[in-house]
């Protein structure tokens, strides 16, 4: 047989490979050595550490270690740099983006190349997709930098943003920092992965072709200690982090108290749910792309396969055929589908979670196909026999690997899939709509995609939920999350609070004989207090005006499981919700006489202006319940992603100390609004108005469980709320110092916060604070995806 018809026969592929040249020739021009890019200028090389090509293991170039030194020139920099861009017009910032968006796509392959080379990423990917997506983002920004007054009236950049990536998308994670930040006004200092610097420091490059002002962007090569120095360094306004949970949780301790903005895109383990009647073929490819894109080694990889029972046999049959036609070889070969993993020590860390899978009872199945010698490559590999209880199904392996389970009903598809502490993304099989679309809201991740996996676009935001971090990248979420209202820098510490008088010393002094305690409110129902104590409610001349219950950590368990009971809140209409708000709204005016009398008793201040405001802040988000909505997207493919705002769940209000009344308002019906059952703790020095307040919810047809009200001391009950699991979020209007503890204890499940650090936030202030200040903070947005095409 000749030679064609030999192919013919076996329809082998041959080679393809891409030419490592230009790359190894820019290397080359720069002597193969790199500093630092600090104010447009490049550094003398310091000590140096390799870059490895993880498909061969040899060196590509010596990148220099950042020191805290290093961290600080490069703030410097920015900070200098900072006046003059943020001063630049809109359309002046959009120029440079756009300029950066053609140098990008002018120098593709090249960009593509070195990223292959460094990584080990298959060329097919580098090419056709991070890079791509990287200029796409530029270009969508450089549209962010033009409107960005029209679109965010009264907001202003940061300042100084530190931005550390990982090593998965170099440049696509580079791009997703730099073009928001850029657009909004902000000057970056941005650390690569140790493993990854090399396109940065093209892009870098790129930056000085383009012209960009000096200090603008700043690239600080090194390892985590370099990370941890921009973290650390007091001069940065804003840090911006991509990668592991632990990383992610260690910053968010760190900058506890500082007043730093913070966004974190974390680590994930997504559900990929394939319905009875998918079609098998597709969802076949789509895990294809789901698990074994980039190696496996992607944040929302599709890694947990759940598969109805009815067709798990055939599933995984044709899976397995699939596997083995899957070809692992050199990442600059255009015609191989999985290429290296970023460096041996990954490469060990997914064989050591393999082998625990094995231990703990799963079986591995690895397809019986050739593996080039040497480099860091695996085999693609599935594990069944496993359930949500073993390591391999609960921890990101960040390989390779994907998990398998099965399941019988929709219902149990979607325990399973939220039954994980991250919630980046999620992909649904099914040719029935109505069933995706039914449940696509109910699975508690930033991303779900329909029939498809791993879409992603500019104008569509990627983040998380739960322990998958918060903010979004892309879309108008993301550039939200490098803005804040110019009259935040203004505020002014807040008034100190006039001192309670003294507890007495003997608790029956304070007694008032009959027992008249304001029982709490917890689950639709007045509570003792589980300590059995009360606390003494002082008037402003130090007369006893009441007694409230001392909460303790048990009353807010109790209140958590009743909140968490009440999530239903979350989908029902808002309408209803809109509803109720307005009827809460009128039965206040109804009383308003008592509560005014009530709030004189406690303040010594005429309490009527302040019932007027929180009647008429109740009736601004009942407005505003059915209008804070989403957008549907319309990326560069056949599909349409409709971005749904959603609450984040149980949010836990420690309120401010004065206006008992609307200052607990003011937080909670936001809150309500949008859906999120609330943990109240009132003002502590004058909680009447709000244990009063129960008796309107009782009466505005309000669910039990959407409203707990515990009283007591706010700061002890603050950090238990903070360390609680069961709380999604927590606003805190308090001082500096239970503002940094409430950051701090948030660590454990990485929940959102607000907190006030002493500033003086006047929450009557309706311009501030009738509109999406809150709102914002009540939400997160959740984009799915669902492509089209007859
Ligand atoms: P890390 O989270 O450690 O690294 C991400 C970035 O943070 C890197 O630039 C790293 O620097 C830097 N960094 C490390 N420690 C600190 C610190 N204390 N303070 C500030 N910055 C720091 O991820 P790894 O590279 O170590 O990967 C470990 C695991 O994390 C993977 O196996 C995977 O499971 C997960 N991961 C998840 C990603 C995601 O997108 N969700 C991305 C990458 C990893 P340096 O590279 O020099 O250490």
């Amino acid at each position: 047989m000749n030679k064609i018809a030999q192919i013919f026969q076996t329809l082998e592929y041959g080679p393809a490979p891409e030419s490592a040249q230009p790359a190894l020739d820019w290397i080359k021009a720069h002597d193969g050595v790199f500093g630092h890019f600090i104010n447009g200028a490049w550094t003398k090389p310091g000590k140096t550490f390799s870059s490895d090509n993880p498909a061969t293991g040899e060196s590509l170039a010596q990148v220099s270690e950042g020191s805290a030194e290093d961290v600080d020139k490069a703030v410097k920099a920015a900070r200098a740099a900072f006046k003059s861009w943020s001063a630049l017009s809109g359309y002046e910032r959009a120029k440079y983006l756009y300029a950066i968006a053609r140098l990008v796509q002018k120098h593709s392959r090249l960009f593509a190349v070195l990223e292959s080379l460094d990584n080990g990423k298959p060329i097919r990917e580098s090419r056709d997709i991070d890079i791509p997506l990287v200029a796409r983002h530029f270009y969508h920004h450089a549209g962010w930098a033009q409107h960005r007054d029209r679109e965010f009236p009264g907001a202003v950049p940061y300042g100084v943003c530190g931005q550390i990536i990982p090593w998965n998308f170099p440049l696509l994670m580079l791009a997703w920092k730099i073009a928001p930040a850029l657009a909004a006004g902000n000057t970056v200092v941005l650390k690569p992965a140790e493993f990854t610097s090399l396109t940065a420091l093209l892009f870098a490059e790129i930056c000085e072709k383009a012209g960009l002002p000096k200090g603008v962007v700043n690239i600080v090569t090194g390892f985590g200690e370099t990370g941890q120095a921009i973290v650390a360094h007091p001069d940065i306004d804003k840090i911006a982090f991509t990668g592991s949970t632990d990383v992610g949780k260690a910053i968010r301790a760190a900058t506890a108290g500082t007043g730093k903005g913070l966004s974190l895109e974390l680590g994930g383990k997504s559900p990929y749910i394939v319905f009875e009647d998918a079609d098998i073929d597709s969802a076949i490819e789509g895990l294809v792309d789901a698990i074994w894109f980039n190696q496996g080694q992607v944040c929302c990889a599709g890694s947990r396969l759940l598969v109805q029972e009815s067709i798990e046999e055939r599933f995984i049959a044709k899976l397995k055929l699939r596997m083995s036609k899957l070809r692992v070889g050199d990442p600059l070969d255009k015609a191989i589908d999985i290429g290296a993993l970023v460096a041996p020590v990954q490469v060990e860390r997914v064989r050591e979670l393999m082998q625990k899978g094995i231990e703990e009872g799963g079986s591995v199945y690895e397809p019986d196909i050739d593996l080039p010698a040497g480099g860091c490559f695996l085999k693609p590999a599935l594990i069944t026999d496993v359930s949500p209880a073993n390591t391999v199904v609960a921890e990101e392996i960040f390989g390779p690997v994907l998990v398998v389970m099965s399941f019988r009903t929709p219902e149990e598809a979607v325990a399973l899939a939220n039954n994980t502490r991250y919630g980046l993304a999620a992909t649904i099989w099914s040719e029935n709509i109505n069933l995706a679309l039914d449940i696509a809201p109910k699975i508690k991740a930033g991303v779900v995609w329909i029939n498809g996996t791993n879409n992603f676009d500019a104008a569509v935001g990627f983040g998380g939920y739960k322990e998958s971090g918060f903010g979004r990248e892309g879309g108008k979420e993301g550039m939200g999350v490098y803005l804040k209202p110019a009259w935040e820098k203004d505020l002014k510490p807040a008034p100190a609070a006039k001192a309670s008088p003294a507890k007495p010393a003997n608790p029956l002094d304070a007694s008032q004989g009959i027992d008249q305690t304001a029982k709490m409110y917890i689950g639709g129902k007045q509570a003792r207090p589980d300590s059995g104590y009360s606390r003494p409610v002082f008037g402003p001349a130090g007369n006893l005006v009441g007694e409230a219950g001392e909460g303790n950590r048990k009353d807010i368990r109790n209140a958590v499981e009743a909140a968490r009971a009440a999530l239903g809140w979350g989908t029902s209409s808002a309408h209803n919700r809109a509803q109720i708000l307005y009827f809460l709204a009128e039965n206040l005016q109804y009383r308003r006489a008592e509560f005014a009398a009530r709030i004189k008793e406690q303040t010594g201040e005429k309490g009527e202006a302040e019932v007027d405001a929180a009647i008429e802040r109740l009736f601004a988000f009942a407005g505003w319940a059915d209008k804070y909505d989403g957008a549907v997207h319309n990326p560069p493919l056949r599909a349409i992603a409709a971005a749904m705002v959603e609450p984040i769940g149980v949010l836990a209000i420690l309120a401010p100390q004065a206006r008992p009344l609307l200052g607990s308002v003011a937080l909670l019906a936001p809150a309500l609004a949008m859906g999120n059952p609330v943990v109240l703790v009132p003002s502590e020095k004058s909680p009447l108005s709000m244990t009063d307040f129960y008796q309107v919810l009782e009466t505005s047809d309000v669910p039990s469980g959407v409203v707990n009200v515990v009283t007591g001391d706010s700061a002890v009950l603050a950090k238990t709320l903070a360390e609680h699991d069961g709380i999604d979020a927590i606003w805190c209007v308090g001082d500096a110092a239970t503002s940094t503890m409430v950051e701090k204890a948030s660590v454990g499940n990485l929940k959102q916060t607000w907190t006030s650090r002493g500033l003086n936030y006047d929450l009557s202030d309706t311009e501030k604070f009738e509109g999406d200040y809150f709102l914002r903070r009540a939400t997160q947005v959740k984009n799915v995806w669902v492509p089209y095409g007859a």
